[in-house]
C-alpha cells in the first residue's frame, strides 16, 4: 500500500503541494498549493459545484464573508461550545486529544466532551504518551478552536472577530435574503465553498488536518418530518458523487452512522463517509471525508432568537408558517484533494526498452480531476514552432501542458506522474502527413490523428 511520505514526496516534487514558508523554515501544518495542486483543487470544486448547485433546480449558491458579526457564533453555539478536549503529557509537555488517542488505541470513537469517561478509558487501557511512551498526564481541559482577531484600529483593542470555524452560518444567516430573492420554494438548498479557520489540536497528516482549510457546504431546508428522507438523499447522492464525479475507488470509502449517544444534541441523524487513509502502523486508518447531518431547526432558531429577526417560511400551499429543518452534507476540499491524491497513485509495471521491468507511476484521476487534460509534447526542440501551433488550437478547449525538455519517454513517464489522461506528440511525420500521435495514459496505447480532428478526438474522449 502507498504511505503518506510517498504522496508527500511526489506532491512536493512535481509542484502539486509544496510546505507553507518554506524559506524561512516553515510555519507548522501549512501548505501551499503549486501549479497542479491549485489546479486540482479548482478542478473537485468545480465538479462539486457543477453537480450540487448547476445540475440542481433546487439548490442555490452564495459566497459569504469570512469575518462576521460576532453574535454570529454566539448564537451558533461556536463561542461556548466548539472546543476540544486537550490533555499535555507532565513528562514531555506534549499536547493530544484524549478522544483521538482513544480511537488509535481501541478503534472506539468517544464523546469528547465527556472527560470523565475520557479519563476513565485513558487509564484503563493504559494509554502512554506517543512521543515519550510515559503515562503521565495532566486533566482534560477543554480548549476553543476559534482563532482570534482584531477589527479596525487595534491600538485600542478594535473589534474583535473570528476566522470563521465553518462556512455553514454564512448560509444561515442568508436564508430570508435568499430565499426571498430566488423565490425558491421549501424543500430547496444553499450552497457554499469557502476558507474556514480552526486553531486545531493535533494538525497533522499532510493536508488532512489543517488549521486553514476550505469546505464545500450545503445547507437543505425542507419541511419538519421529511427530514430523515432528505438526509437518506443526501447520503445517497454523496456516495455517487465521489464515486461518478471523482472516481474514487468503492472499496476505499464507507458509511459510519453515529451512534444516538455519539449525535450532537441538535442532530437527529448524522454519518461520516469515511475514506481509508494510509495513516498509521496498521496498513491504514478511517478518517472522516465527509460529515452529513441531519440538524433539525436548531440553527434557524438560535438565529431567530438571538438577533430578533423571523427566520420562518410560509409555505404558500399549505398557508404554514415553520422553522425549516436542515440537511447538512460538508466536505473538506483538501481533505478530498487528499484521498482523490491516494486513490489515484498507481505503479505500473512497464517494460523498458532493453527488456528489463521498470515500475512507471502513474496518477490515474479522473479525467474531469486532471490538472492537465493534455499535454502537447514535440519530438525534438526544433519541431516546437509547429507543436505550438497545435497547442494553441486546443488549449482554450482543455487545459494543456506544453513540455519539450528531455526525451520523449521521460516527458511520458512526467506526463504519467502528474495524471495527464492525453499526450499529444508532434514529430517529423507530422510536418507531412498533418497529424499526431496520441497516447492514452491509462491503456499506453498510441493512435495517429489527423490534426484537423484532434480538438473533436479529445473532446469526444474527455
Ligand atoms: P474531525 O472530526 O476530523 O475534526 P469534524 O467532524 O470536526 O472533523 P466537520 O465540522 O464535520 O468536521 O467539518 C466538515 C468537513 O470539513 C470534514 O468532514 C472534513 O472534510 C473537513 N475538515 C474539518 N476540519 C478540518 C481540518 N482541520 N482540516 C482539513 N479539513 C477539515
Amino acid at each position: 500500500m502507498i504511505n503518506i511520505e510517498t504522496i508527500t514526496a511526489l506532491c512536493k516534487q512535481r509542484g502539486f503541494i509544496f510546505p507553507g514558508s518554506e524559506i524561512y523554515g516553515g510555519l507548522a501544518n501549512t501548505w501551499d498549493y503549486g501549479p497542479l495542486g491549485v489546479e486540482l483543487l479548482n478542478n473537485i470544486k468545480k465538479v462539486w459545484w457543477r453537480d450540487f448547485v448547476q445540475k440542481r433546480i433546487d439548490v442555490v449558491g452564495m459566497d459569504a464573508a469570512i469575518l462576521m458579526n460576532t453574535k454570529v457564533w454566539e448564537a451558533s453555539g461556536h463561542v461556548g461550545g466548539f472546543s476540544d478536549p486537550l490533555i499535555d503529557c507532565k513528562k514531555c509537555h506534549e499536547r493530544f486529544r484524549p478522544d483521538k488517542l482513544i480511537e488509535e488505541a481501541t478503534g472506539d470513537v468517544v464523546d469528547p466532551a465527556n472527560h470523565e469517561k475520557l479519563l476513565e478509558i485513558m487509564n484503563r487501557q493504559k494509554i502512554k504518551c506517543p512521543s515519550c511512551g510515559e503515562m503521565d498526564w495532566t486533566d482534560i481541559r477543554t480548549f476553543n478552536l476559534m482563532f482570534e482577531t482584531h477589527q479596525g484600529v487595534t491600538k485600542g483593542g478594535g473589534t474583535l472577530v473570528y476566522l470563521r470555524p465553518e462556512t455553514a452560518q454564512g448560509i444561515f444567516v442568508n436564508f430570508k435574503n435568499i430565499q426571498g430573492t430566488s423565490r425558491k420554494k421549501m424543500p430547496f438548498g444553499i450552497a457554499q465553498i469557502g476558507k474556514a479557520f480552526r486553531n486545531e489540536i493535533t494538525p497533522g497528516n499532510f493536508v488532512f488536518r489543517t488549521r486553514e482549510f476550505e469546505q464545500m457546504e450545503l445547507e437543505f431546508f425542507c419541511k419538519p418530518g421529511t427530514e430523515l428522507d432528505w438526509y437518506k438523499h443526501w447520503k445517497d447522492f454523496a456516495w455517487d458523487f465521489l464515486i461518478g464525479s471523482i472516481g474514487l475507488e468503492t472499496k476505499n470509502i464507507r458509511f459510519r452512522d453515529h451512534a444516538e449517544d455519539e449525535l450532537a444534541h441538535y442532530a437527529n441523524a448524522c454519518a461520516d463517509i469515511e475514506y481509508h487513509f494510509p495513516f498509521g502502523e496498521k496498513g491504514g486508518s478511517w478518517g472522516e471525508l465527509w460529515g452529513i447531518a441531519s440538524r433539525t431547526d436548531y440553527d434557524l432558531k438560535q438565529h431567530e432568537k438571538f438577533s430578533g429577526e423571523d427566520m420562518k417560511y410560509f409555505d404558500p400551499e399549505t398557508n404554514e408558517k415553520y422553522i425549516p429543518y436542515v440537511v447538512e452534507p460538508s466536505l473538506g476540499v483538501n481533505r478530498l484533494a487528499l484521498a482523490v491524491l491516494i486513490d489515484a497513485y498507481r505503479e505500473d509495471k512497464a517494460p523498458t526498452s532493453d527488456g528489463k521491468e521498470d515500475v512507471r507511476v502513474v496518477m490515474k484521476f479522473h479525467k474531469d480531476i486532471a490538472p492537465f487534460k493534455v499535454a502537447v509534447l514535440p519530438l525534438q526542440n526544433k519541431l516546437a514552432d509547429e507543436a505550438t501551433k497545435v497547442w494553441e488550437e486546443i488549449n482554450g478547449r482543455f487545459t494543456t501542458d506544453f513540455d519539450t525538455t528531455g526525451s520523449i519517454g521521460k516527458r511520458y513517464r512526467r506526463q504519467d506522474e502528474i495524471g495527464t489522461p492525453y499526450c499529444v506528440t508532434f514529430d517529423f511525420d507530422s510536418l507531412e502527413d498533418k497529424s499526431v500521435t496520441v497516447r492514452d495514459r491509462d491503456t499506453m496505447k498510441q493512435e495517429r490523428i489527423k490534426i484537423d480532428e484532434l480538438a473533436d478526438y479529445l473532446t469526444c474522449n474527455l
